[in-house]
């Protein structure tokens, strides 16, 4: 049974003590890498600072297949089949090659929360700290000295639990992104590339049912996204409402360090160029899970899952460097040639291509494979069980007469 304590005042007793598995941070990644755990008679203690599901991180657009293949197709406000892609020189709109969502992020994380049975605590994490406990990791909150052998940091941007400096900006390899959620309704799912709005990046307008996601994303982080945001809304006429926003890595990092394992965004494993951060975290927490499940059931040493963990992430090095090189590209083409590139993109085969391809990275059938009851199975075979990424089995649907239309 998941136990979940939300506690206030004197009720927040101490939590010192050791656990099998300490995750750090009750989002995307650390709700997925304590779902892998489901079912191991591990005890897995999962802290945030916030309520499971309280503080919405992202404007939360994600494949529609990643719901359906993680049982979480309930959280689903809205669906969409086309981007309409805003330039500085004309519209057009793109039929993306698999569908897109949005979705509530609370209802989410509870059910990403259901499939687990951790126990939750409010704390905030401070940092690492000395232990003469031989081989654990400690990590200090405001609630105690929290101790295990596992410990995870899915923290988000800032890699709490990582040794020495931590990443800041303006230095750090970080984007920023600000976002409104004015009540309105659409039906498209709308993006901006026109340096009206910001000179290195992207704007957005995601409906997700009574409400719509108006935002800037900015690979600069100098640059302030909040004057743009607000012109952004006026231009389209939507109301006011509460700015929500973060630092957004745009490097992949190494994903164990000093004993400790890191996932989603303090892994740097959120995409490059399109800032898409939820499906990896999704993605990487399933590895991770697995990886962790099988130290704890004595398949294999911490030592292994180390290694296992830390060649899945290099593995996927090219993807992240050469969506690094499309962002920065992106703000060096000419605003003129924005629109007839996306239509070559969008009519082509080659374009077609590559956006499957972008599709494909992070495929959702990987947590389908892994998601509990855990199939024995490494992730080597998992991989090898998985269609292939490259195969062109719907390049040449008879329907499929391009994926752009001209408006
Ligand atoms: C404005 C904006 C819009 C975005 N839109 C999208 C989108 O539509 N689709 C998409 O795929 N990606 C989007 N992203 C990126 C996406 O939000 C991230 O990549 C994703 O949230 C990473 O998930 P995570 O679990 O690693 O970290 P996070 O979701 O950032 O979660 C980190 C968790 O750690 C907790 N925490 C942090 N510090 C502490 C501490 N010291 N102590 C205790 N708890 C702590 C936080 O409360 C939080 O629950 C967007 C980002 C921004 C900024």
């Amino acid at each position: 049974m998941a136990k979940r304590a939300t506690k206030r005042g004197d009720e927040r007793t101490d939590l010192s003590g050791s656990r099998d598995l300490l995750v750090c941070g009750a989002s995307f990644a650390g709700l997925m890498v304590a779902r892998q755990m489901a079912g191991s008679g591990a005890d897995v203690l999962l802290i945030d600072r916030y309520e499971i599901g309280e503080r919405q991180t992202s404007a939360c657009a994600i494949p529609t297949a990643w719901l359906e293949n993680l049982g979480l197709i309930e959280s689903e406000r809205q669906r969409f089949d086309t981007v309409l892609v805003h330039t500085a020189h004309g519209s057009t709109r793109l039929k993306m090659p698999f569908s897109v969502s949005t979705f509530d992020y609370r209802v989410l994380c509870e059910l990403l929360w259901q499939g687990c049975d951790a126990t939750f605590e409010t704390a905030k994490v401070n940092g690492r700290v000395e232990t003469s406990a031989a081989g654990l990791i400690a990590v200090e909150t405001d609630r105690g000295v929290i101790e295990a052998p596992l410990v995870v940091d899915a923290l988000g941007w800032k890699r709490v639990l990582a040794a020495g400096a931590q990443f800041q900006p303006p230095d750090a390899p970080l984007s920023r992104g600000l976002e409104v959620h004015p009540r309105a309704s659409s039906g498209e799912f709308v993006i901006w590339i026109n340096r009206r709005y910001v000179p290195a990046g992207y704007g957005w307008a995601f409906p997700a049912g009574d409400e719509v996601r108006v935002g800037i994303g900015s690979f600069d982080p100098g640059f302030n996204v909040r004057p743009t945001t607000d012109l952004l809304a006026e231009d389209i006429g939507s109301g006011e409402s509460a700015y929500q926003g973060n630092w957004i890595p745009h490097e992949l990092r190494p994903a164990t360090a000093d004993g400790v394992f890191f996932v989603g965004d303090s892994a740097g494993h959120c995409l490059p160029a399109t800032a898409e951060g939820i499906r990896t975290a999704l993605y990487f927490g399933t590895a991770l899970g697995t990886e962790l499940r099988a130290v704890h059931e004595d398949h294999q040493t911490k030592g292994q899952a180390i290694e296992n963990y830390h060649q899945f992430n290099e593995a996927h090095r090219p993807q992240f460097e050469l969506m690094l090189k499309f962002q920065r590209l992106l703000p060096k083409i000419h605003p003129r040639l924005v629109k007839p590139i996306l239509k070559a993109v969008g009519s082509g085969p080659l374009g077609r291509r590559l956006l499957y391809r972008y599709f494909e990275f992070a495929p959702p059938e990987f947590a389908r494979i892994l998601a509990p009851p855990p199939a024995k199975r490494s992730l080597k075979e998992v991989l090898l069980a998985m269609p292939n990424a490259g195969d062109d089995r719907d390049f040449d649907r008879p329907d499929d007469r391009g994926n752009q239309v001209e408006i």
